[in-house]
């Protein structure tokens, strides 16, 4: 059964057959307006094709999409600028050798954007004037620029929409706890994963962020933090959470080198600790065994958001790709060889996914694992029929999984009135 709410246009997300990661996206032109128009009944099951595809970050025919609700537009692709973060310390040398100045600048270099979190070569008093600005020009380049800063709780929860150099649109927050600071972080500017509740998946895939363009975002946070510009007097950042714009698994190479970014010690690195990094993933099976085998300690969140096929082939698209069951295969063996428990996200959403019966299929699933569950309130993205659960429902649910022994937090719902969810503030943007 199609839940009646659950209707819009079919589509194909083609994978590829080397990585099973899904390719750049082919937004469907009239999905927005398609669902506004089809009745209930009228929904197609969305088609799924295995096809050679170029692996994401791979744009083919030198193109990316921007995608539309109406119509597509193409522009030619380019890469970022090389930016420092986007190497390891080995290609930095090399880098600044080829400047014409010694290796030993790079850790210099590092030490100022890692450990001090600055790009500008004013600020750099141990380099040589003469050689500041051509190695600040070249390494650090400015990746994102800030077009809205909304601050709420105190000004302990930021949220930035940045533009990238060629105008895609990411957003980064920054939550600020008695015990912690997490940063939120976007992998892709857009999404192509296609969740329907997700203002961000409405949009479609712009293209990968950069290793760089990730790691950015991070010291940006660090800057704010270290400059006493966020309630609480000066801090650090202590957490990272890839739960914002994007796949994180579908843009691998680039998340998986910014996860060694952010964890390596200065001066490679940030120097946080691996174990306060969460990798979040609609659930791309062969990605998750891939992240099990680099035997990191991050943890991996898999947004589940429904126990059984037939509701999550419709709220996750994916799904019809790698079922339930097969996902939480592939959690289980990187619990199995990370020794990391899984994190399991949860959006609840009014009369969808929120039934009792659903919470002990979920607890069932779930009950004797190395497991948590995030319940999500869900925050409704504007004009959306989606709504959160009615609190007796969400109570109902957290009680049958924990009748199930399994471990369950409702999460704090910041930043709603900033247009917290994923992907609302770039859409208001667009
Ligand atoms: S919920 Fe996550 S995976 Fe799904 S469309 Fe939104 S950003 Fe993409």
């Amino acid at each position: 059964m199609v839940h009646p709410i659950l209707v819009w246009q079919p589509q194909k997300i083609f994978y590829n057959e080397r990585s099973g990661v899904p390719a750049q996206p082919s937004p469907s032109p009239d999905r927005a307006a398609g669902a506004q128009a089809a009745g209930p009944g009228s929904a197609s099951p969305v088609s799924l094709t295995l096809a050679s595809a170029p692996l994401a970050g791979e744009p083919a025919a030198g193109e990316i999409l921007i995608p539309g609700v109406k119509g597509r537009t193409r522009r030619p692709a380019a890469k970022p600028p090389r930016h420092l973060a986007d190497l390891p310390m080995d290609e930095r040398r090399a880098a600044v050798a080829g400047l014409g100045q010694p290796p030993f600048r790079a850790s210099q270099l590092s030490r100022h954007f890692f450990g001090r979190y600055t790009d500008q070569a004013d600020e750099m008093s141990d380099l040589p004037r003469d050689s500041r600005d051509a190695l600040t020009e070249s390494l650090l380049p400015q990746l994102l620029t800030a077009d809205r800063e909304l601050v709420c709780d105190g000004g302990t929860t930021r949220k930035t929409l940045w533009h990238t150099f060629d105008g895609a649109l990411v957003e980064s927050v920054l939550m600020r706890y008695p015990d912690r600071v997490t940063m939120c972080v976007s992998s892709q500017a857009g999404c192509g994963m296609a969740c329907p509740f997700c203002a961000t998946g409405q949009a479609g895939l712009t293209r990968n962020l950069s290793t760089a363009e990730i790691v950015a975002q991070v010291v940006a946070g660090a800057r704010l933090l270290a400059d006493g510009e966020v309630p609480g007097g000066p801090g650090r950042v202590s957490n990272v959470v890839f739960m914002g714009m994007g796949e994180p698994l579908a843009n691998y190479a680039a998340v998986l080198a910014a996860v060694r970014r952010l964890t390596d010690p200065v001066p490679e690195g940030m120097g946080i600790s691996q174990r306060s990094v969460t990798v979040s993933t609609v659930g791309l099976v062969p990605a998750i065994a891939r992240l099990a085998a680099e035997r990191l300690s991050v943890t991996l969140a898999v947004s589940l958001h429904a126990p059984d096929d037939e509701l999550r082939d419709t709220l996750v698209p994916v799904n019809r790709r790698w079922k339930v069951s097969e996902v939480l295969d592939a959690a289980w063996a990187y619990a199995d060889a990370t020794g990391r428990r899984i994190s399991i996200e949860y959006a609840l959403i009014r009369d969808v996914n929120d039934q009792a019966w659903r919470a002990d299929l979920l607890g069932s699933l779930l009950a004797g694992r190395l497991v948590h569950v995030n319940l999500i309130p869900l925050n409704p993205t504007p004009g959306s029929k989606w709504t959160a659960s009615r609190p007796e429902a969400q109570r109902e649910f957290v009680r049958r999984l924990e009748a199930h022994g399994v471990p369950v937090t409702v999460r704090d719902t910041r930043g709603r009135e900033i247009d917290g969810a994923c992907g609302q503030l770039a859409a208001s943007a667009r």
